[in-house]
């Protein structure tokens, strides 16, 4: 199946949009943007807005209320969680409900991620995708949730309020 890669670039920069609004209220956590759509149609939108509440992903179903979400496709910008945190884990809700296709704007470099989340969804047959957007693929990470290898690369990085810091020596 092929996908429009203009569309996935769309969404991929709203998603970014998204993740701006948990700027601030999401630390020390990572502020992280998601949205549901099945091709050019938005369906449903969420961010992670308060540290310890729901996750972007999980905001962004839950807005999708009782639409049918079998075979949409998720995008988020950041790879979803695996592990039980302060909230379940992201895998299992993207699961639950339907969804056969993730676009991830960056992978979690954190310990606990580390391309377990991916890797659960590829298990279970759906359908990963990188939308790397020069620049902005480590956008949003805390800075110590940035990997190293990231900050080597000089990839522009954004604190955990939005605001792009400056890359150091
Ligand atoms: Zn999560």
């Amino acid at each position: 199946m092929s996908h429009d890669a203009k569309i996935d670039e769309q969404h991929i920069a709203q998603a970014i949009e998204l993740a701006r609004r948990g700027a601030g209220d999401a630390r020390p956590n990572p502020v992280v943007g998601a949205l549901v759509a099945r091709g050019a149609d938005v369906i449903g939108e969420g961010w992670h807005a308060q540290f310890g509440g729901p996750h972007a992903e999980v905001n962004a179903i839950a807005a999708c209320g009782e639409a049918d979400l079998a075979g949409a496709t998720l995008y988020v910008t950041l790879e979803p969680c695996c592990h039980e945190g302060k909230t379940p884990p992201c895998t299992d809700a993207i699961l639950a409900a339907g969804i056969r296709r993730v676009v991830v704007a960056s992978d979690d470099p954190s310990d606990k991620a580390a391309g377990r989340g991916l890797g659960i969804l590829r298990d279970e047959g759906v359908e990963v995708a990188f939308r790397d957007e020069p620049g902005l693929i480590h956008g949003f990470l805390s800075f110590d949730h940035v990997s190293t290898e990231a900050k080597r690369a000089g990839d522009q990085i954004f604190s955990e309020t939005g605001e792009a810091l400056r890359r150091d020596s």
